[in-house]
């Protein structure tokens, strides 16, 4: 199917500065640096590693939240890093995201209702008052929520409910994209797993491509088709979720597997455990060569030296680390 997002050696830098009274750029945290991936329509495209890792300023880099220091990001064929808040208009009815923190994304002054027909009024998608309500009542009954909710305010609602009313909004524009933002790592279990099914569900009907952005190598396995394991800005390794996860080439998306359980005890005999010693270098001095260097119980003398390059393991899974080459690929 077709390609409807092209990231092409994408870079966000944010300057360092010293000093008091005269300011002086010292260096650069390199936040996101040069990060390339396609998606597919109907794809779900997982973005994982620590915190700091890049993976969040790359959805906000993308949507245009965040300038890009350098770099192309191509939706639907149109390359939008170069586009004025008003051209981005039809874009952004494209694009939608919804966010870990259902309560930071929901106006606490506005009712359910008035937080549901803004979007649609404001993007011309329905003509008056009485129509933006038919709509917004039809998305609440999509996400599960009742008529009668409409009046009501976010407070009154629990996480669930209110990602639940985050994800309506989201669709109330005819998105084709939406970027999920660690959509479910405030809700219990139990929330988590409706939650998921509704993306799922809303995929299927909608025709929806999904950018999912996680910690979480377990949840980003159950619903992603295709992975990239960010370190330190970059993209390590990237590939069909199954063919990643079950034959996992850097060390680092090895120690991430080992950290996370897995439900079948089988497999975790086999896995062969790697614990991750040290702490996230800093992004402001990091390593030379591969970033991975100082945490790496494989490293070799080029490691130190020069950042691999990204190469095939297979047609459908890349990875930059020298240890490719010794898997005789
Ligand atoms: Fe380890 Fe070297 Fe691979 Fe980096 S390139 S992950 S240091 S083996």
């Amino acid at each position: 199917s077709e390609t409807i997002i092209r990231v092409q050696n994408l870079k966000k830098y944010f300057p360092i500065m010293k000093g008091f009274l005269v300011k002086k750029r010292v260096g650069d945290v390199k936040a996101v640096d040069d990060v390339s991936f396609d998606v597919k329509r109907k794809e779900t495209f997982a973005l994982v590693g620590e915190s700091g890792c890049g993976k969040t300023t790359t959805a906000r880099t993308m949507l245009k939240l965040i300038e890009p220091t350098e770099g192309k990001v191509e939706i639907l064929g149109e390359d939008i890093s170069q586009l004025t808040r008003k051209e981005m208009l039809p874009f952004r009815r494209k694009m939608q995201i919804v966010f870990q923190n259902p309560i930071g994304s929901l106006n606490p002054r506005m009712t359910i209702g008035q937080i549901l027909t803004e979007p649609l009024l404001f993007h011309n998608i329905v003509k008056t008052n009485k129509e933006a309500y038919e709509r917004a009542v039809e998305l609440l009954r999509m996400v599960g929520l009742k008529p009668y909710h409409m009046d009501r305010y976010p407070h009154q609602f629990s996480g669930g409910q209110k990602q639940r009313i985050a994800i309506a909004r989201a669709l109330s524009v005819g998105p084709e994209i939406i970027f999920l933002d660690e959509p479910t790592s405030a809700l219990d279990v139990s929330v988590q797993a409706q939650i998921v099914n509704l993306f799922q569900r809303f995929q299927e009907e909608l025709n929806l491509t999904y950018i999912f952005i996680s910690h979480d190598l377990s949840l980003a396995r159950f619903i992603s088709n295709r992975v990239a394991v960010m370190y330190l800005g970059r993209i390590v390794e990237m590939g069909d979720v199954n063919e990643v996860f079950d034959h996992p080439v850097h060390p680092y998306t090895k120690a991430l597997l080992s950290a996370s359980p897995v439900p079948d005890p089988k497999v975790e005999k086999q896995r062969k455990r790697i614990i991750l010693t040290g702490s996230v270098p800093s992004p402001i001095a990091r390593p030379s060569g591969c970033f991975f260097h100082p945490r790496c119980p494989y490293k070799m003398n080029i490691c130190d030296k020069e950042y691999p390059k990204m190469s095939n393991v297979s047609e459908n899974h890349q990875v930059a680390c020298y240890l490719v080459e010794k898997e005789g690929v």
